[in-house]
C-alpha cells in the first residue's frame, strides 16, 4: 500500500487505507496501479463483461451436455450442438470487441461528466444500493418492453432484430447474439438508467452499476437458458420473468416482451398467447395422462405454436417489404 503515496495523479493523496475494507483496498490498489482512471475504468468494464458474460454461460453449456437435465428443458427436443454453440459465441465475441469494447471506453469520460464517482473510496453500502438498482431493474424492463416491441415491427425486425430470433429454442451464449443495432439499442436501457438517475440525484458510485451489470447480465443469459427448475426464481418470485417467459417469446415469436418482471406484458395484455398456452399444458396434465403421452400432448401443442409463430413472422416481413415498396412508388 506504500506505494500508493508515489501515484502521479495523486488519486489518493492523504486517504487512510488501514480505515478501507478488503474490497476497498482492491478498489483503490486497481486505480492506483493503472493510474489512469480512463484505462482502469475501460478496463474493469470490459473484463467484467466478458468473465460475467462467458462465466455464466458456461454452466449452462455443460447443463446442455447432459441428458439427465433434459426434464427441466423447455424445449427438450431442440438441445444446440456445440458447433451452434461455437459459431454462436464467435458471433458475440465480434460484436463485443466491435460495438462494445468502443461504447464501454466511451463510458467513463460520459459517466465523470455527469458527476459519477469512480475511483473514489469508500464504496457504497447496500442500504444505498438497494433503492438505485431496485430502479435500474424498472427503468430497463419498462425501456427493454418498448423497444423490443418496435424491434418486432416490419423494417426493424427484418433487418435488425430476425437475428436475435434466428433460435427459437434459445440457450445462454445466445443472450448477446444480435444485430450491432440492437446491442447498441437495447443496451442503453442498461445505461441510460444509471445516466439518469445520476444526472438528477447527483449521487451513484460506479460500483453500484458494475453490481447492476453483473445482475443484468446473470438474468439475460438465464432468461435464454432454455431451463425452467423448481428453484428458478420465477418459482419463488411470481413476478419475476426468467426462462420460461422469455423462451416463449423465442419459440412462439410473439408476446413476453419485458426483461425481468412480468408485469407490462401481464397488464397490457401482451402475454395472453403465453397464458393461453400454459392453460392448454396444465389441462393436459390435469388429464392424469403417463410420462410419455404428456410428453407427446405438450409437443404437439408446442409444434402449434411455433407454426402460428413463423405465420405471424412472415407477416412482420411481408410488412416490411411492403413498407419499402410504397416508398418507391
Ligand atoms: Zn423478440
Ligand atoms: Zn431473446
Amino acid at each position: 500500500m506504500d506505494a500508493l503515496n508515489g501515484t502521479s495523479s495523486g488519486l489518493y493523496d492523504g486517504t487512510d487505507v488501514a480505515s478501507l475494507s478488503w474490497m476497498e483496498q482492491l478498489w483503490l490498489q486497481w486505480y492506483a496501479t493503472i493510474d489512469n482512471p480512463t484505462i482502469a475504468t475501460g478496463l474493469m468494464s470490459f473484463l467484467l463483461h466478458e468473465i460475467v458474460y462467458f462465466g455464466r454461460s458456461l454452466p449452462w453449456i455443460i447443463i446442455d451436455s447432459m441428458p439427465y437435465f433434459r426434464k427441466w428443458k423447455l424445449q427438450p427436443n431442440k438441445v444446440p450442438t456445440p458447433q451452434e454453440q461455437w459459431e454462436c459465441t464467435k458471433q458475440v465475441l465480434f460484436s463485443h470487441f466491435t460495438i462494445e469494447l468502443p461504447a464501454i471506453w466511451l463510458f467513463h469520460p460520459v459517466a465523470e461528466s455527469i458527476g459519477m464517482r469512480t475511483y473514489q473510496v469508500p464504496l457504497p453500502g447496500l442500504k444505498e444500493m438497494a433503492p438505485q438498482l431496485f430502479f435500474f431493474f424498472f427503468f430497463e424492463d419498462l425501456f427493454h418492453y418498448l423497444a423490443h416491441q418496435a424491434l418486432h415491427t416490419g423494417v426493424l425486425y427484418k433487418h435488425i432484430h430476425k437475428i436475435h430470433h434466428k433460435y427459437s429454442a434459445p440457450f445462454g451464449l445466445a443472450a448477446e447474439y444480435a444485430h450491432p443495432a440492437e446491442v447498441f439499442i437495447l443496451g442503453a436501457g442498461t445505461i441510460c438508467g444509471p445516466l439518469l438517475y445520476c444526472y438528477v440525484t447527483q449521487n451513484l458510485h460506479i460500483f453500484t452499476v458494475y453490481l447492476w451489470i453483473v445482475l443484468r447480465l446473470f438474468q439475460a443469459v438465464d432468461a435464454h437458458s432454455g431451463y425452467d427448475f423448481p428453484w428458478s426464481l420465477h418459482n419463488i418470485i411470481p413476478f419475476w420473468s426468467g426462462a420460461e417467459h422469455h423462451d416463449f417469446h423465442h419459440m412462439a415469436f410473439t408476446n413476453n416482451f419485458s426483461t425481468s418482471f412480468r408485469w407490462w406484458d401481464y397488464m397490457l395484455g401482451t402475454d395472453d398467447k403465453y397464458r393461453a398456452y400454459r392453460a392448454r399444458v396444465k389441462a393436459a396434465k390435469a388429464k392424469g395422462l403417463s410420462e410419455d403421452e404428456m410428453r407427446q400432448a405438450e409437443r404437439e401443442l408446442m409444434d402449434e405454436v411455433e407454426k402460428e409463430g413463423l405465420v405471424a413472422e412472415a407477416e412482420v416481413e411481408r410488412n416490411a417489404a411492403n413498407f419499402f415498396k410504397a416508398k418507391a412508388a
